[in-house]
């Protein structure tokens, strides 16, 4: 009897797995329905339940409350970003701790659970709670089939996912309890997992869509690509989406991919987590006292509308870039009327498939022009967008880089005017009055091409041109003389190097000069917190062109005077450069940055020739070496913490 009853565990498991897991059931329901019967009837003579039996899978009784249960490893939760900012700020953190590789995910909305295995059998299920400690909630997940009661990993286990009930499963639950619907999916999801009656679980038909692996005590996996193929090998569901990406082009290709493909699946979301990929950089990158560096979850909180374009035409910007803008048909999106939103480059929107008359999704958040961000339906008739040949406006050749085409006439027209009006930008040289109209009617009548040329300008310059009384030219004139004492990262921005923002900027503005920054060698970029690899070369190429060299000259020689910003000149770290490394007992790392420039410091992220001075934690690693090597001076967190009092 116990042979039949071991074969037909084995049976039932497969075809549960075939049907829950998989989607695919291979015998109809009635067939299982027999032999689970016969399982039933065998248990009940016998008096024994296997393990892995489905029948555990009823759940028992209610229970009192749930008991509280100490996780093996931390069930972090994530840190979040919303803006490609910040996303990109991830970026460059995890590509300077080693060659990351990326995953993107789903996001998915419902309750966190952990469930744990030993010696190949489930044992406990408990949700996140603060991550140290959850509930235990294993009778109201074992009614829940997506995932094994055994398996072939013999080591103890804890694997993570997602409790979700799917929208479609809701949606007819509402159907059946009018009286009492559920309100969303996630609390639906919730509830139903924290019930204190396992018969409520299995009512509400939750699922549980697994995504990572927390701790494994025999040859853990090293990246999360193993992650999910174990788990998939093991037997539990997971969701088909999964990308990995080696750039961060790729990273937000892939986030678009799922904010559109998101508007079609049967499951709540609410974003996409990008992890990196290799264990051993994960480590290296650690943790702050919240989240893991190593992973960051993109939310969309931006408002999306569906609309038709109805035309597609081409922008230059300042670097010559041909952006393809679409007018779609008018939208309320956030407030606001949107009749434009962009398609980002000639790759985006081969990629995204739009075509002049499909169904698009657009999005808009804060201060970013509205944006398409891929086509939802394709309709008939619609009409492909040509691949310019020729630059629109002035008839130059047009360059292919990657997914970028690129006007290759520097006197483009309304590329040199996208140049003054950065610079004349007030985050930048902050000319007030000087508008991208002006600077056109400027470009075109007058002949400024320069940012020197500005610097040229003499009210007679002004006659003739409409709009222009005395008045306003006087006040023009003046914004431009007023621009000449210019805070050094603000000039730095303004100058328009590819690839410097404003953070990067004053990355650089630290080394006190245009010409210091000039000659600043590759390794010393790379050190600055903010300048990546391309934006290190960029800085490099652009001080090496003989056009921009004598550009900076004609605008020093008209008076633009750079200056550095008054900072923090008395505290203990006053005017070092400081390296962390390792880690410290008493603080978090951002926190030490934070009270190290507050006394006058600046923290970098690297060991060069020019740190002053290196702080090095438990575990400290190659920095220290490299301090060691350079003859850089290295305290201990206790002298640290000595010097901050
Ligand atoms: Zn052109």
């Amino acid at each position: 009897m116990q042979e039949r009853m071991r074969e037909l565990v084995k049976i039932l498991n497969r075809w549960a797995y075939e049907y829950y897991v998989l989607d695919d059931p291979s015998v109809p329901d009635r067939e299982y329905d027999r032999l689970y019967d016969e399982l039933c009837a065998l248990e009940r003579e016998t008096g024994v339940v296997l393990p892995d039996s489905p029948t555990r899978r009823v759940g028992g009784e209610p229970v009192k409350a749930f008991e509280r249960h100490r996780h093996i490893a931390r069930l972090f939760s994530l840190d979040k970003a919303v803006t490609t900012d910040e996303l990109s700020a991830f970026f460059t953190r995890a590509e300077k701790a080693g060659e990351a590789t990326f995953t993107v995910e789903y996001k998915y909305d419902g309750l966190t659970v952990c469930l744990t295995y030993d010696k190949g059998k489930f044992v406990r299920a408990t949700t996140r709670g603060n991550g140290t400690e959850g509930e235990d909630v294993t009778a109201q997940v074992l009614t829940i089939p997506s995932f094994p009661l055994s398996i072939s990993y013999q080591g103890t286990l804890e694997v993570r996912g997602e409790a979700v009930i799917r929208l479609s499963v809701l949606e007819k639950y509402n159907a059946a309890h009018p009286d009492e619907p559920l309100k969303n999916a996630r609390n639906a999801a919730a509830g139903a997992i924290r019930n204190l009656d396992p018969s409520v679980t299995r009512s509400r038909g939750a699922e549980i869509l697994f995504y990572d692996v927390n701790y494994m005590s025999d040859s853990p996996v090293k990246t999360q690509c193993e992650a999910m193929e174990f788990l998939r090998r093991e037997g539990f569901k997971i969701y088909p989406h999964f990308r990995i990406c080696t750039n961060f082009d790729e990273i937000l290709q892939a986030i678009e991919e799922i904010e559109v493909g998101r508007r079609n699946i049967d499951v709540l979301t609410d974003g996409a987590v990008v992890k990196v990929n290799e264990e051993e950089i994960r480590s290296a990158m650690g943790a702050t006292d919240k989240f893991p560096r190593w992973a960051i979850a993109y939310k969309f909180e931006a408002e999306e509308a569906e609309s038709t374009v109805e035309r597609v035409f081409w922008q230059v910007g300042r670097t010559g870039k041909l952006t393809p803008l679409a007018e779609i048909a008018p939208v309320e999106l956030a407030g606001a009327t949107v009749r434009r939103a962009t398609l980002n480059n000639y790759g985006d929107l081969t990629r995204k498939d739009v075509k002049v008359h499909s169904r698009v999704l657009v999005r808009r958040s804060n201060e970013v022009i509205p944006e398409i961000l891929g086509a939802v339906e394709h309709v008939e008739g619609s009409i492909p967008v040509e691949k310019p040949a020729l630059c629109p406006f002035c008839g130059s050749a047009v360059k292919e880089v990657g997914a970028n085409l690129f006007c290759t006439n520097p006197a483009c027209p309304p590329r040199v005017v996208q140049k003054l009006t950065h610079y004349c930008s007030k985050n930048a040289a902050d000319v007030e009055g000087m508008s991208e109209a002006t600077l056109t009617l400027l470009e075109r009548e007058r002949g400024v091409r320069r940012f020197s040329d500005l610097y040229a300008l003499r009210a007679e310059d002004f006659d003739g041109l409409e709009g222009f009384k005395e008045k306003k030219v006087g006040n023009l004139l003046s914004a431009i003389e007023g621009s000449k004492h210019i805070p050094l990262d603000r000039f730095l921005y303004a100058i328009g190097i590819d690839g410097i923002g404003r953070v990067a900027a004053r990355d650089l503005a630290e080394y006190g000069s245009v010409e210091k920054v000039a000659s600043l060698t590759y390794d010393e970029l790379v050190a600055l917190e903010n300048v990546g690899d391309v934006t290190a070369n960029s800085i490099l190429s652009y001080f090496a062109d003989e056009e921009n060299r004598e550009e900076l000259s004609r605008l020093f020689a008209a008076g633009v005077e750079p200056f550095v910003r008054a900072r923090v000149t008395t505290g203990a770290f006053a005017g070092k450069k400081v390296v962390l490394t390792g880690t410290l007992s008493s603080m978090a790392r951002p926190e030490a940055q934070k009270r190290i420039e507050a006394l006058g410091g600046t923290c970098q992220s690297a060991v060069t020739s020019a740190t002053d001075l290196v702080i090095a934690g438990e575990k400290a690693g190659s920095k220290l070496d490299k301090a060691k090597k350079l003859g850089i001076a290295v305290i201990g967190e206790e002298e640290f913490l000595a010097m901050l009092s």
